[in-house]
């Protein structure tokens, strides 16, 4: 919820992730020409918010090294809301200066995953947050991008294993104090159920309110993206990630797919009415698009193999 025309019209956003979280994992470079063509496409498509990138050093990620040329040109799209992923307050630093409309900090609940991601400890992390926040305050008014700080392996973590609720629930609390708009739950390792998914939301929700978490980010490792997409929908979660294709995946794990998937979840929730604004016809042909330009890498999905049901 984090620009008026989002507010006023569809029930549920769709947040798009395949720009950074569906790139990130793969080895293919896509030209930057590819990628505008592939927001402009989902754009048009409907698609209201995009994470077009990441602001990593190019060292670590050479995949998302276009990341600011991609928000400068997603920026002109007219009712796009476009996000980025932040590592640390450089990276703020520079979502900031590029004009993003929200840029998300990934805070993983697992203090082993959050070292070797990001490498620092919890206590670095909490600090980092707060300069970041300090920035943000002083920016004129219209400048400070939406702020969120994403719970990382929220529902468990391949390193620690399943994270205690009373740690998850006291990061939230800690990072809503220091003054960030939001807090997501990722489920990073795609291990999460439908029945933990209601748990948490419930029990993070308590103590940070009902408004200030309203999205998830779910992967599909195990084949429950959907399911617990359903679940988050019934605990009233109105943005959901997801990513074309499925894109993504770990290179480390053959047939791991990455987040779920746009098109299923957009057919899952124009089939059951609820609206996304998303025009379903317009996304399988971006789909297409993003194949041809990909040739190498495998897409995942049932909608597009299957085809929309007659008298859809
Ligand atoms: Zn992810």
């Amino acid at each position: 919820m984090i620009k008026d025309f989002q507010m006023s019209n569809p029930d549920i956003l769709v947040s798009e992730v395949g720009p950074r979280d569906g790139l990130q994992n793969i080895d293919a470079v896509i030209p930057t020409a590819e990628k505008k063509r592939w927001i402009k496409a989902e754009a048009q498509a409907g698609v209201r918010e995009i994470e077009v990138g990441s602001f990593v050093p190019a060292k670590y990620m050479p995949q998302l090294a276009d990341t600011l040329e991609l928000v400068t040109f997603a920026l002109a799209i007219e009712d796009l809301s476009v996000a980025v992923l932040v590592p640390n307050f450089h990276g703020a630093k520079a979502a900031v200066e590029a004009g993003v409309d929200k840029m998300s900090i990934p805070f993983s609940v697992s203090e082993t995953h959050c070292q070797r991601n990001l490498n620092r400890s919890h206590e670095q992390m909490f600090a980092e947050i707060d300069r970041i926040i300090e920035m943000l305050d002083s920016q004129p008014e219209g400048k400070r991008p939406y702020f969120e700080v994403g719970l990382s392996t929220a529902f468990g973590c391949s390193l620690e294993g399943k994270i205690a609720d009373q740690k998850i629930v006291a990061i939230a609390d800690k990072v809503m104090q220091s003054g960030c708009d939001e807090v997501g739950l990722s489920d990073t390792t795609g291990s999460a159920n439908p029945q933990q998914v209601r748990h948490l939301i419930r029990l993070v929700r308590s103590v940070v309110g009902d408004d200030k978490l309203t999205g998830v980010h779910l992967h599909n490792t195990r084949g429950l993206g959907l399911a617990n997409a359903l679940a988050a929908l019934e605990e009233g979660i109105t943005t959901i990630d997801s990513s074309l294709g499925g894109l993504g995946g770990c290179p480390a794990a053959p047939g791991a797919s990455g987040n779920i998937v746009t098109e299923d979840l957009v057919f899952m929730l124009e089939s059951m009415g609820l609206s996304t604004g998303i025009d379903i016809h317009k996304l399988l042909v971006v789909r297409e698009t993003l194949a041809e330009a990909i040739p190498q890498e495998s897409l995942f999905g049932f909608t597009a193999d299957a085809g929309l049901p007659l008298g859809y």
